[in-house]
């Protein structure tokens, strides 16, 4: 790790030894079915550098579900191909409402609140799909995935992939609302598919901080020199990870961590420490609000030990 942080691996170990007594908190999310057979003891963590350096402890090279945070990628790449237009679509406020929750659309005319919720972000999906099969979109996000993590076995979990679609029902009244505004164009069957498979995605703490790190660097891959997005749009999509990356709890998350981030309810967080490092932590119990109880606790410790806090 850069000069700076020379005892970065000892802060981590020591994040790692101290997450031990805590392991097991929280509560798995048990509406996916198939997401309620995981251990609750697991605990991961990899802090990649933008210089390349690596510093991780416990499970950061066992794969878990990535779920929401999958919402990250597809708007990167929505953004790259629709430009500001997408604003259009969907807003960069925070909801202060649960990740599925329909209320704010019957007032806000389809138009969800931000793309991290799920309305959100099941609209980025229908925009990137924009018309074409599904599984060409699945194709298409798959490997953009593995380019940004930089490896070829990245894929999605059949499984988890149909334990959703069996028990999507708030999701699909969520795209249907919102296809009778007008703010869906694809079949909701087909949108639901693509967004199903992209939140199955199997990915390890390591390949998530990995994928991560152009956010850190200004929308630059750091280590193969991929231009994924703008400068500007880095910031951006890192401003609406502060705001809205935790649902209605991103306020917590940013009074005690202070770093864009995104979590999923399969227990990952990824966070972004602007001009240094991405951050990857999993552990599957979660908070109230759908945030991985153990993983937001190792992040505010990191935060805490590094003063990474962007605040
Ligand atoms: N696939 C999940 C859903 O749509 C994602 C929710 C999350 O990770 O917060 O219900």
């Amino acid at each position: 790790m850069t000069k700076s942080h020379p005892d970065l691996s000892d802060i981590v170990a020591t994040i790692g030894r101290d997450m031990g007594a805590h392991l097991g908190g929280g509560k798995v999310a048990d509406y996916i079915p198939a997401l309620a057979r995981v251990d609750p003891r697991r605990f991961g963590m990899a802090v990649i550098g933008c210089d390349g350096q690596t510093a991780e402890t416990g499970d950061a090279w066992m794969p878990f579900s990535i779920q929401s945070i999958s919402k990250v990628f597809t708007l990167t790449m929505a953004l790259e191909r629709l430009g500001d237009d997408l604003w259009k679509r969907v807003g960069r406020e925070p909801s202060g409402s649960r990740f599925n929750s329909i209320v704010q659309l019957e007032h806000e005319q389809g138009i969800p609140r931000n793309p991290f919720i799920n309305a959100g972000a099941i609209v980025v999906t229908d925009a990137l799909l924009a018309g074409r099969p599904p599984a060409e979109g699945v194709a298409e996000i798959r490997d953009f995935m593995r380019r940004r993590a930089d490896t070829e076995t990245l894929d999605v979990d059949p499984e988890v992939v149909s334990s959703e679609a069996a028990t999507g029902f708030r999701n699909q009244s969520l795209a249907s609302f919102m296809r009778g505004f007008g703010n869906l164009h694809s079949p909701v069957d087909e949108v639901l598919e693509v967004y199903f498979n992209q939140c199955a995605v199997r990915i390890t703490c390591r390949q998530l901080a990995r994928a991560g790190l152009f956010l850190a660097n200004a929308g630059k891959d750091p280590i193969n020199g991929d231009v994924v997005t703008t400068s500007k749009r880095a910031r951006r999509i890192a401003a609406v990870m502060m705001t809205c990356g935790h649902y209605d709890a991103s306020g917590e998350f940013a009074f005690h961590v202070g770093l864009p981030g995104k979590s999923g309810v399969g227990g990952g967080i990824l966070a972004i420490v602007p001009g240094k490092a991405a951050v990857a932590v999993w552990s599957p119990g979660l908070d109230e609000a759908g945030t991985s109880y153990v993983g937001a606790m190792a992040l505010k410790r990191l935060a805490a030990a590094t003063r990474w806090s962007v605040f």
